[in-house]
């Protein structure tokens, strides 16, 4: 039976590679930075006054766990 190059699983039909911690700690990591410039940008393209700079870190941190929330949401499915 074939093996994966990625996993070294058995390559069936119904193969999904494994994910080694590390992996997922770096998509984690990634996509809360993600979502947290996202969030930022957001933030300063609709606040061209600056209205919000003390709020930098907040919206940052928001966007972070909406960034993270979705990924792993999204990897369930
Ligand atoms: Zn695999």
């Amino acid at each position: 039976m074939a093996t994966c190059p990625k996993c070294g699983g058995h390559l069936t039909s119904r193969h999904r590679c494994r994910r080694t911690t590390e992996q997922t700690v770096i998509d984690a990591v990634l996509s809360a930075a993600a979502g947290g410039f996202w969030a930022l940008a957001m933030a300063a393209l609709f606040d061209r006054g600056g209205l919000t700079a003390d709020a930098d870190m907040m919206f940052f941190f928001g966007g972070a766990v909406i960034g993270a929330t979705t990924q792993a949401w999204l990897r369930r499915r």
